[in-house]
Protein backbone atom coordinates (compact mmCIF):
# COMPACT_ATOMS: atom_id res chain seq x y z
CA UNK A 1 0.00 0.00 0.00
CA UNK A 2 1.24 3.30 -0.87
CA UNK A 3 0.75 5.73 1.96
CA UNK A 4 1.56 7.37 5.03
CA UNK A 5 -1.69 8.51 6.40
CA UNK A 6 -3.28 5.37 7.11
CA UNK A 7 -4.86 4.17 10.64
CA UNK A 8 -4.95 7.88 11.59
CA UNK A 9 -6.50 8.50 14.88
CA UNK A 10 -8.56 11.65 14.47
CA UNK A 11 -11.21 12.01 11.88
CA UNK A 12 -10.10 15.92 11.57
CA UNK A 13 -6.52 14.24 10.20
CA UNK A 14 -8.44 11.88 7.88
CA UNK A 15 -10.33 14.46 6.75
CA UNK A 16 -7.84 16.92 5.69
CA UNK A 17 -5.82 14.31 3.63
CA UNK A 18 -8.67 13.48 2.33
CA UNK A 19 -9.60 16.81 1.33
CA UNK A 20 -5.99 17.50 -0.20
CA UNK A 21 -6.23 13.85 -2.10
CA UNK A 22 -9.58 15.07 -4.23
CA UNK A 23 -8.42 18.40 -4.87
CA UNK A 24 -7.03 17.54 -7.96
CA UNK A 25 -9.61 15.12 -9.33
CA UNK A 26 -12.22 16.73 -11.36
CA UNK A 27 -14.46 13.46 -11.54
CA UNK A 28 -14.78 10.74 -8.68
CA UNK A 29 -16.00 7.70 -8.92
CA UNK A 30 -17.58 7.29 -5.44
CA UNK A 31 -18.59 3.57 -4.44
CA UNK A 32 -20.04 3.38 -0.93
CA UNK A 33 -21.20 0.42 1.38
CA UNK A 34 -22.73 -0.41 4.37
CA UNK A 35 -20.05 1.55 6.88
CA UNK A 36 -21.79 4.59 5.25
CA UNK A 37 -25.00 3.83 6.99
CA UNK A 38 -24.29 2.12 10.25
CA UNK A 39 -24.69 6.03 11.52
CA UNK A 40 -28.28 5.81 10.58
CA UNK A 41 -28.98 2.71 12.57
CA UNK A 42 -28.83 0.19 10.05
CA UNK A 43 -26.09 -2.36 11.73
CA UNK A 44 -23.12 -4.46 9.03
CA UNK A 45 -23.20 -7.60 8.40
CA UNK A 46 -19.31 -7.99 8.52
CA UNK A 47 -16.92 -6.67 11.48
CA UNK A 48 -14.04 -5.13 10.88
CA UNK A 49 -11.65 -8.19 9.87
CA UNK A 50 -14.32 -8.47 6.26
CA UNK A 51 -16.26 -11.68 8.32
CA UNK A 52 -19.31 -12.25 8.93
CA UNK A 53 -20.56 -10.84 12.00
CA UNK A 54 -23.88 -13.36 11.92
CA UNK A 55 -25.37 -16.12 9.88
CA UNK A 56 -25.44 -15.04 5.96
CA UNK A 57 -28.08 -13.65 4.02
CA UNK A 58 -30.26 -15.86 2.41
CA UNK A 59 -29.13 -16.64 -1.31
CA UNK A 60 -31.96 -16.35 -4.14
CA UNK A 61 -31.70 -20.48 -4.48
CA UNK A 62 -32.98 -20.83 -1.56
CA UNK A 63 -35.45 -18.13 -1.59
CA UNK A 64 -36.94 -19.29 -4.74
CA UNK A 65 -37.03 -23.19 -3.99
CA UNK A 66 -37.64 -23.84 -0.89
CA UNK A 67 -40.73 -22.41 1.02
CA UNK A 68 -39.90 -22.71 4.66
CA UNK A 69 -36.42 -20.50 3.95
CA UNK A 70 -38.66 -17.94 1.82
CA UNK A 71 -41.24 -17.91 5.09
CA UNK A 72 -38.36 -17.30 6.91
CA UNK A 73 -36.95 -14.74 5.20
CA UNK A 74 -40.28 -12.89 4.89
CA UNK A 75 -41.16 -13.24 8.58
CA UNK A 76 -37.67 -11.60 9.28
CA UNK A 77 -38.29 -8.99 6.76
CA UNK A 78 -41.69 -8.20 8.17
CA UNK A 79 -40.43 -7.33 11.64
CA UNK A 80 -36.97 -5.67 10.30
CA UNK A 81 -39.22 -3.51 8.33
CA UNK A 82 -40.08 -0.88 10.50
CA UNK A 83 -36.82 0.20 11.97
CA UNK A 84 -35.35 -0.23 8.42
CA UNK A 85 -37.81 2.56 6.75
CA UNK A 86 -37.39 4.83 9.56
CA UNK A 87 -33.63 5.07 9.15
CA UNK A 88 -32.37 8.18 8.16
CA UNK A 89 -29.63 9.81 5.74
CA UNK A 90 -26.57 11.12 8.04
CA UNK A 91 -23.92 13.03 7.87
CA UNK A 92 -21.60 11.18 5.18
CA UNK A 93 -24.80 11.05 2.86
CA UNK A 94 -25.44 14.53 3.23
CA UNK A 95 -22.13 15.44 2.93
CA UNK A 96 -21.91 13.41 -0.83
CA UNK A 97 -25.18 15.13 -2.05
CA UNK A 98 -23.85 18.50 -0.60
CA UNK A 99 -20.81 17.80 -2.94
CA UNK A 100 -22.44 16.48 -6.32
CA UNK A 101 -25.37 19.64 -6.04
CA UNK A 102 -22.16 22.21 -5.21
CA UNK A 103 -19.40 20.40 -7.88
CA UNK A 104 -21.27 18.06 -10.07
CA UNK A 105 -17.76 16.63 -9.15
CA UNK A 106 -18.32 12.83 -8.87
CA UNK A 107 -20.78 9.94 -9.47
CA UNK A 108 -22.27 7.55 -6.65
CA UNK A 109 -22.36 4.39 -6.91
CA UNK A 110 -23.71 2.54 -4.04
CA UNK A 111 -23.89 -1.46 -2.47
CA UNK A 112 -26.25 -0.31 0.35
CA UNK A 113 -30.27 -1.47 -0.92
CA UNK A 114 -31.24 1.97 1.73
CA UNK A 115 -31.86 4.15 -0.69
CA UNK A 116 -30.83 6.97 1.62
CA UNK A 117 -28.18 8.52 -0.74
CA UNK A 118 -31.61 9.31 -2.58
CA UNK A 119 -33.16 10.59 0.40
CA UNK A 120 -30.15 12.88 0.96
CA UNK A 121 -30.21 14.38 -2.27
CA UNK A 122 -27.82 12.77 -4.48
CA UNK A 123 -28.75 12.42 -8.31
CA UNK A 124 -28.25 9.36 -10.30
CA UNK A 125 -27.31 7.09 -7.96
CA UNK A 126 -26.31 3.64 -9.29
CA UNK A 127 -28.28 1.28 -6.74
CA UNK A 128 -26.25 -1.85 -7.87
CA UNK A 129 -27.78 -4.29 -5.17
CA UNK A 130 -31.03 -2.72 -6.39
CA UNK A 131 -33.45 -1.52 -3.56
CA UNK A 132 -35.36 -2.46 -0.53
CA UNK A 133 -38.06 -0.24 -0.95
CA UNK A 134 -39.21 -2.00 -3.68
CA UNK A 135 -40.73 -5.74 -4.30
CA UNK A 136 -40.96 -7.30 -8.13
CA UNK A 137 -42.59 -10.62 -9.14
CA UNK A 138 -40.59 -12.82 -10.58
CA UNK A 139 -43.03 -14.07 -13.22
CA UNK A 140 -44.64 -10.91 -14.64
CA UNK A 141 -42.59 -8.37 -13.39
CA UNK A 142 -45.10 -6.65 -11.48
CA UNK A 143 -43.23 -3.95 -9.05
CA UNK A 144 -45.35 -2.51 -5.77
CA UNK A 145 -43.79 -0.47 -2.98
CA UNK A 146 -42.45 -2.36 -0.06
CA UNK A 147 -44.52 -0.41 2.25
CA UNK A 148 -47.97 -1.60 0.92
CA UNK A 149 -46.83 -5.34 1.12
CA UNK A 150 -46.45 -4.18 5.05
CA UNK A 151 -49.55 -3.50 5.81
CA UNK A 152 -50.55 -7.62 4.17
CA UNK A 153 -48.30 -8.96 5.77
CA UNK A 154 -49.62 -7.48 9.06
CA UNK A 155 -53.48 -8.10 7.78
CA UNK A 156 -52.46 -11.81 7.16
CA UNK A 157 -49.88 -12.35 10.42
CA UNK A 158 -51.39 -11.07 13.01
CA UNK A 159 -49.57 -13.27 15.77
CA UNK A 160 -46.24 -11.66 14.38
CA UNK A 161 -46.89 -7.90 14.80
CA UNK A 162 -45.27 -7.47 17.88
CA UNK A 163 -42.02 -9.07 18.04
CA UNK A 164 -39.77 -6.63 19.39
CA UNK A 165 -36.78 -8.29 17.48
CA UNK A 166 -33.16 -6.62 16.59
CA UNK A 167 -33.02 -5.00 13.86
CA UNK A 168 -30.74 -6.35 11.46
CA UNK A 169 -28.98 -5.33 7.99
CA UNK A 170 -31.35 -5.05 5.15
CA UNK A 171 -34.96 -4.51 7.22
CA UNK A 172 -33.90 -8.28 8.71
CA UNK A 173 -34.78 -9.12 12.30
CA UNK A 174 -33.13 -11.50 14.73
CA UNK A 175 -35.79 -14.19 15.03
CA UNK A 176 -34.46 -17.84 15.56
CA UNK A 177 -36.57 -20.79 16.34
CA UNK A 178 -39.85 -19.81 15.53
CA UNK A 179 -42.35 -22.07 13.35
CA UNK A 180 -41.22 -19.94 9.67
CA UNK A 181 -43.72 -21.63 8.71
CA UNK A 182 -46.85 -20.61 9.83
CA UNK A 183 -45.71 -17.30 8.22
CA UNK A 184 -48.41 -16.76 5.54
CA UNK A 185 -45.67 -15.43 2.55
CA UNK A 186 -46.97 -12.87 0.25
CA UNK A 187 -47.78 -13.80 -3.30
CA UNK A 188 -47.94 -11.31 -6.53
CA UNK A 189 -51.36 -9.72 -6.49
CA UNK A 190 -51.63 -9.80 -10.25
CA UNK A 191 -50.17 -13.10 -11.39
CA UNK A 192 -49.94 -14.88 -8.21
CA UNK A 193 -46.42 -15.38 -8.63
CA UNK A 194 -43.33 -14.92 -6.46
CA UNK A 195 -42.30 -11.98 -5.32
CA UNK A 196 -39.01 -10.98 -3.67
CA UNK A 197 -37.46 -7.67 -2.62
CA UNK A 198 -35.80 -5.84 -5.38
CA UNK A 199 -32.06 -6.56 -4.72
CA UNK A 200 -29.84 -8.60 -5.58
CA UNK A 201 -29.79 -11.37 -3.58
CA UNK A 202 -26.72 -13.65 -2.77
CA UNK A 203 -26.20 -16.07 -5.65
CA UNK A 204 -27.76 -13.73 -7.84
CA UNK A 205 -25.95 -11.24 -10.68
CA UNK A 206 -26.03 -7.41 -11.00
CA UNK A 207 -27.96 -6.61 -13.77
CA UNK A 208 -26.03 -6.14 -16.49
CA UNK A 209 -27.81 -2.30 -17.32
CA UNK A 210 -26.52 -1.42 -13.54
CA UNK A 211 -23.07 -2.83 -14.21
CA UNK A 212 -22.72 -0.79 -17.23
CA UNK A 213 -24.32 2.49 -15.97
CA UNK A 214 -21.31 1.73 -13.31
CA UNK A 215 -18.79 0.79 -16.05
CA UNK A 216 -19.43 4.29 -17.74
CA UNK A 217 -18.50 6.30 -14.87
CA UNK A 218 -15.59 4.89 -14.06
CA UNK A 219 -14.72 5.08 -17.71
CA UNK A 220 -15.00 9.02 -17.61
CA UNK A 221 -13.50 9.53 -13.60
CA UNK A 222 -10.37 10.74 -13.07
CA UNK A 223 -9.86 8.75 -9.46
CA UNK A 224 -11.79 6.35 -7.20
CA UNK A 225 -13.31 6.54 -3.85
CA UNK A 226 -14.40 3.91 -1.72
CA UNK A 227 -16.31 4.79 1.46
CA UNK A 228 -17.54 1.98 3.73
CA UNK A 229 -16.65 -1.02 2.01
CA UNK A 230 -14.67 -4.12 2.92
CA UNK A 231 -14.91 -4.74 -1.03
CA UNK A 232 -15.73 -8.24 0.14
CA UNK A 233 -18.11 -8.38 -2.88
CA UNK A 234 -16.75 -8.77 -5.94
CA UNK A 235 -19.45 -6.91 -7.27
CA UNK A 236 -17.59 -3.79 -5.90
CA UNK A 237 -14.29 -5.00 -5.98
CA UNK A 238 -14.48 -5.59 -9.57
CA UNK A 239 -14.71 -1.70 -9.49
CA UNK A 240 -11.22 -0.60 -7.44
CA UNK A 241 -9.37 -3.43 -9.50
CA UNK A 242 -10.68 -1.95 -12.77
CA UNK A 243 -10.11 2.01 -11.48
CA UNK A 244 -5.99 0.27 -11.32
CA UNK A 245 -5.59 -1.16 -13.91
CA UNK A 246 -6.61 1.86 -15.72
CA UNK A 247 -4.29 3.74 -13.37
CA UNK A 248 -6.35 5.84 -11.43
CA UNK A 249 -5.51 7.04 -7.72
CA UNK A 250 -7.42 5.20 -5.39
CA UNK A 251 -8.43 6.00 -2.03
CA UNK A 252 -9.82 4.27 0.39
CA UNK A 253 -12.02 5.21 3.69
CA UNK A 254 -13.28 2.51 5.80
CA UNK A 255 -12.45 1.02 9.29
CA UNK A 256 -10.85 -2.99 8.93
CA UNK A 257 -9.46 -4.30 6.16
CA UNK A 258 -10.41 -4.09 2.31
CA UNK A 259 -10.03 -6.67 -0.34
CA UNK A 260 -8.13 -4.05 -2.42
CA UNK A 261 -5.41 -2.33 0.88
CA UNK A 262 -3.15 -3.93 -1.37
CA UNK A 263 -4.19 -1.92 -4.61
CA UNK A 264 -4.86 1.46 -2.82
CA UNK A 265 -3.11 4.27 -2.95
CA UNK A 266 -4.55 6.08 -0.02
CA UNK A 267 -6.01 4.26 2.69
CA UNK A 268 -8.07 6.06 5.59
CA UNK A 269 -9.11 4.06 8.54
CA UNK A 270 -11.40 6.86 10.03
CA UNK A 271 -15.56 7.48 10.30
CA UNK A 272 -17.10 7.57 7.15
CA UNK A 273 -20.08 10.35 7.91
CA UNK A 274 -17.31 12.59 10.10
CA UNK A 275 -14.52 12.40 7.48
CA UNK A 276 -16.83 13.45 4.82
CA UNK A 277 -18.52 16.04 6.42
CA UNK A 278 -14.88 17.88 7.35
CA UNK A 279 -13.62 16.88 4.12
CA UNK A 280 -16.37 17.97 1.64
CA UNK A 281 -17.63 20.92 3.72
ZN1 LIG B 1 -46.79 -11.27 -11.12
Amino acid sequence: MNTDASALPIDTDAAQVLREWLRPHRRVFVLTGAGISTDSGIPHYRDESGAWQRKPPIDFRAFVGDARARARYWARSFVGWPGFASARPNAGHTALARWQQRDDAHTLVTQNVDGLHARAGSRDVVDLHGRLDEVVCLDCGARRARECLQAELAQRNPDWRDLGAAALPDGDADLEGLAFERFATPVCEHCGGLIKPDVVFFGENVPRARVAAAQQALAQADAMLVVGSSLMVYSGFRFARAAREAGLPLALLNRGVTRADDIATLKLQADCGATLQAALG
